[in-house]
């Protein structure tokens, strides 16, 4: 149950609020939804009537959501929700592509990226600065060394940069640069980064975790949600089967299914979801196809000597072919790209 309260709500309506919750045998839990603010109650709410609620002073309005997450869930908000990435719109109508290297590995292989991603049509850079690598012995990312970069090819590109934070402390660094904060598929339930995510004001990607169901990864998404940060998109990045032929099995199945039950927008990776630069542009289409808002796509001017992912980055070359592709079948689908 979710108790809606009138902008300008007073501590002192919002804490006699909560002590009727807790005479109720219910539990209030403050949180927020952009400048909605909110009082959370759980414990057993089914037999509830909304009256014990409605008529206490600064309540605007008693909701039910029985989905578990709550603000991610289209029973809070029905409409489809459009996240504004500095002036890129990630949402209904429109297929957002955010292209560049797995990892930033200079300045000359971040410039070369940049212009040739822009070139073919991307609307956003991705490339990681901190990296969450298997091993400890693998390239772990140039780090905090890379932040000006970030904002040296905004200026001269415009292109907005999405790039993961590991901890609280990169994504302290990152949102005074980048334009979209990701939280990767390892971190997916790293729930203190997720909260720290929801006091940012920068919109927040959400990777579904290598094993995570729908529920569990829309919960992950509250966790940011109800932080205060209304602005998060999901990315489905594939997960972890019994299949020997790709990295993961990119499960483009749940975008129907999660589009029934959220408002959010949805993206889609299929570099990590095949591990395989020659599968990405046929995933990448069929993401179209299935309804995705967009993707996150893996473009290294030298695959072959990229110091992560190489065999599943697309050249230049190769990606502006898919993108005269994704182009041509944009309208069918009513997306603009
Ligand atoms: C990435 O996008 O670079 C990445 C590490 O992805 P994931 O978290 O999905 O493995
Ligand atoms: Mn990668």
């Amino acid at each position: 149950m979710l108790i809606l309260l009138k902008s300008g709500v007073s501590a002192t309506q919002i804490e006699a609020i909560s002590a009727r919750a807790r005479e109720l045998h219910l539990v209030p839990q403050p949180v927020r939804s952009g400048a909605q603010e909110i009082v959370s109650l759980t414990g057993q709410t089914s037999g509830i009537d909304p009256a014990a609620f409605s008529a206490l002073p600064g309540v605007a309005r008693v909701m039910m959501v029985h989905a578990p997450y709550r603000l991610a869930s289209r029973e809070f908000q029905p409409a489809d929700t459009t996240v504004d990435v500095s002036g890129v719109r990630i949402g209904p109508g429109q297929f957002t592509v955010m292209a560049g290297p797995c990892s930033i590995e200079s300045q000359a292989q971040a410039t070369d990226a940049a212009n040739a991603v822009k070139a073919a049509g991307a609307h956003m850079l991705r490339g990681g600065l901190f990296k969450p690598r298997t091993s400890p012995y693998s390239f772990q990312g140039i780090g905090e060394n890379g932040a000006g970069l970030m904002d040296e090819i905004r200026a001269r590109t415009g292109l907005r940069f999405v790039t993961e934070a590991i901890d609280e402390d990169s994504l302290s660094l990152i949102e005074q640069h980048a334009g979209m904060i990701q939280i990767g598929a390892r971190n997916m339930q790293n729930f203190s980064l997720l909260r720290r995510a929801g006091k940012s004001r920068l919109p927040v990607m959400v990777k579904r975790g290598m094993s995570a169901t729908l529920e569990e990864w829309l919960n992950a998404a509250d966790y940011v949600l109800s932080g205060g940060n209304p602005n998060v998109v999901l990315c489905e990045r594939g997960i972890r089967t019994f299949n020997t032929h790709a990295r993961n099995t990119l499960d483009l199945g749940i975008i129907p299914a999660a589009r029934e039950v959220t408002h959010l927008p949805i993206i889609v990776d299929p570099s990590h979801g095949t591990g395989n630069s020659a599968h990405v542009p046929a995933m990448a289409l069929a993401a179209m196809a299935a309804g995705a808002d967009g993707l996150l796509v893996e473009v290294h001017p030298d695959p072959g000597h990229a110091l992560s992912d190489g065999e599943q980055s697309l050249t230049p070359d190769r990606f502006n072919a898919m993108m005269k592709q994704l182009r041509a079948l944009a309208p069918a689908f009513g997306r603009a790209m």
